[in-house]
């Protein structure tokens, strides 16, 4: 199904548009709200069409691809995950006001929490980006914390609760004015707002769960990107707290430029600079594609900047195995600066000629002139 369709909205749709669309859909559907059969299903396809359309280099590649696009770059459509999306945004803002149904989205200590995505940067070479390469890349994140289940806690402590607070995270603090006293809440300041006692931390993680580990990953990186591309490898970003899912990584790639081909989308342009005679006579040259060495044919009478087209010599299309971008030769022709005596005396009748040739036509237009 069509993604614009699932939302609701044109395929020139704003961002913000796409974003309140669904907010609007999810509330409409969630399947704590929406009891119909096929609640969590639409609820899920909402979930999925919003992922793309809310990601520029996602809905690029939807535009031109559809969904067949999206995995061949290296997405999984139909990895979206319902917690992927904060529900407690949607629904604090739809539901703050009506009591009973926020209160089980609000902020709880223990609710849990989805880890942070993280960014890497890479470079890649510039035929990489062509034809598509694997990378082995080194990332730093958050794992679940195995000294005490990623709890954050120590295993066999007792006074678990933080005595500041009772583990609501929060105190009411008196203040006194002109106008008189004054009750705030505050986050606590001895457990941060978390609600446990800091003195029963795990010693691994220090309360949070989770620990930093380097680990070594290899990534696919998709035939036809470009630079500024961005991959999502699910799951690679933090660990969640309190059971919340992963975080996802994000691979930013940037590609370095060729001294020989520039790339625009997914075609090459080069130019080729070719003599006089070549130009007039027209010729077959041998020249460099990103795909190695080929026949350009060049015809007869060619023009400086004419442009010789090399028909699916580029770059093969991003999320496609069969289409590929053409490459295009600007033709530079050369105007001798000097000439060999037998040239020179070549070029002299080749301008003997032409004068001729323009005396001959002339005295041709006056006849038929003459004529009417
Ligand atoms: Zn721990
Ligand atoms: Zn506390």
């Amino acid at each position: 199904m069509d993604y614009y369709e699932i939302l609701g909205v044109g395929k020139d749709a704003t961002k913000d548009e796409i974003k309140k669309a669904f907010r609007q859909k999810a509330r409409q559907y969630h399947p704590d709200v929406n009891k119909a059969a096929d609640a969590a299903e639409k609820f899920k396809e909402i979930g999925k069409a919003y992922e793309t359309l809310s990601d520029d280099n996602k809905r690029q590649i939807y535009d031109r691809y559809g969904e067949d696009g999206l995995s061949n770059a290296g997405f999984n459509p139909n990895s979206f995950d319902i917690n992927d999306i904060d529900l407690s945004d949607i629904f604090s803002s739809f539901f703050g006001g009506f009591g009973g149904f926020s209160s089980s989205y609000e902020r709880n200590p223990d609710a849990p929490v989805r880890g942070e995505d993280l960014r890497l940067d890479i470079e890649i070479d510039f035929l990489e980006a062509c034809f598509g390469t694997e990378k082995e890349i080194k990332i730093r994140h958050l794992e679940p914390c195995e000294a005490c289940n990623s709890t954050g806690m120590q295993k066999d402590a007792k006074d678990t609760v933080c005595p500041m607070c009772n583990g609501a995270g929060r105190v009411q603090k008196s203040t006194q004015t002109l106008l008189g006293s004054f009750t705030s809440v505050t986050t606590c300041p001895n457990c941060h707002g978390t609600g446990k006692n800091p003195k029963a931390f795990c010693k691994i993680c220090n309360g949070l769960g989770a620990v930093e580990k380097e680990k070594k990953l290899t990534i696919k990186i998709p035939h036809g990107v470009e630079h500024g591309s961005k991959m999502r490898v699910a799951h690679e970003g933090n660990a969640g707290r309190n059971g919340g899912r992963s975080g996802d990584l994000y691979v930013v790639v940037h590609t370095k430029q060729s001294k020989e081909f520039i790339r625009q989308g997914f075609d090459i342009f080069t130019e080729l600079i070719i003599s006089t005679p070549q130009a007039v006579l027209g010729d077959e040259i041998k020249v460099k594609t990103i795909h190695g060495e080929t026949i350009a044919k060049i015809p007869p009478g060619v023009q400086n900047d004419d442009r010789v087209t090399l028909k699916g010599q580029g770059v093969p299309y991003l999320g496609s195995d069969s289409q590929k971008g053409n490459h295009y030769i600007t033709i530079k022709v050369a105007i001798p600066k000097k000439l060999s005596q037998s040239e020179e005396k070549l070029y002299r009748e080749l301008l003997l000629l032409s004068k001729q040739q323009e005396k001959e036509s002339l005295l041709d237009r006056m006849k038929s002139a003459l004529h009417k």
